[in-house]
């Protein structure tokens, strides 16, 4: 097999609602049959208008209560709670839950790179957005990609923030290892690679998370996998989120 490739896609403009991202990043690289196509999240969401100006956000209480305890524009917090289908964590920032089944910091609302002002909100539905996103590559390139749309997110236990998959499309995202041998015959019982997130976080190393400009990486060569969708835990298997929310919420 060739080693995998990883292309940054570099040149793009600033990215306005009603762009189309499928035939902005052609026109910059040629995709390849079976490459792997990752898109910052913020720029599928600026294409698609999901984006809103905090000068016409009006706080509910709740809000402005949440801003006074962390510090931020209640205006900002109730982006946040709009975005929100669950709240975990209410301090010293908001966690919470989307309808995708994604938990994130401040859902993943974001207020750098676009005008002051603005926030960004996620997709409301990444696998969706990845679905059409590769549809989009197969229209104007004629190559079946796959896509994966990424973000920049904190994590329990470690410092520091890497690319995670909210969305993706054309592949399973987790391989399952489970009934492999290892090296030395044993049979492999609990082990999924959560494939996506590793491919995402690689993306989100080569796109930077200021000025770099590069909201696009496509990966070659990455080779083929099974496994499942279920990178998301459903209900009571996060064990997590269970606890946290019972400590942290009023
Ligand atoms: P997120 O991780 O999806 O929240 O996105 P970031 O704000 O961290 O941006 C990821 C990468 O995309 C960085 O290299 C940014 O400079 C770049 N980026 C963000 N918006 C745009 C845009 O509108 N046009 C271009 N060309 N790059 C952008
Ligand atoms: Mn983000
Ligand atoms: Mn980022």
């Amino acid at each position: 097999m060739e080693d995998i490739q990883v292309i940054g896609v570099r040149g793009l403009p600033l990215i306005h609602a009603g762009d189309d991202i499928a035939a902005l990043i052609c026109d910059k690289v040629k995709v390849g049959q079976g490459d792997i196509l990752c898109v910052a999240s913020t720029i599928w969401s600026k294409a698609k208008g999901y984006t809103r100006n905090l000068a016409e956000i009006i706080p509910s209480e709740r809000a402005v209560r949440l801003g006074k305890m962390n510090g931020e524009d209640p205006r900002f917090v109730q982006s946040v709670l709009d975005a929100s289908t669950d709240i975990i964590m209410e301090h010293p920032f908001i966690l919470s839950e989307m309808s995708f089944g994604h938990i994130g910091v401040r859902a993943g609302v974001d207020q750098s790179n676009i005008e002051d002002g603005m926030v960004i909100f996620l997709p409301p539905d990444p696998m969706k957005a990845a679905d059409e996103l590769r549809a989009d590559i197969k229209t104007v390139s004629d190559k079946d990609v796959g896509v994966i749309i990424t973000d920049t997110c904190g994590r329990s236990f470690r410092r520091g923030q890497t690319g995670n998959a909210i969305g993706w499309s054309g592949f399973p995202a987790i391989r399952d290892y489970r009934g492999d041998t290892d090296l030395f015959g044993h049979v492999l019982k609990i082990t999924e690679e959560a494939v996506a997130d590793e491919i995402a976080g690689f993306a989100n190393f080569v796109m930077g998370e200021s000025n770099n400009g590069v909201p696009a990486v496509i990966f070659r060569n990455c080779g083929r996998w099974t496994g499942h969708d279920n990178l998301y835990f459903r209900g009571d298997e996060d064990i997590t989120k269970r606890v946290l929310k019972k400590e942290w919420t009023s």
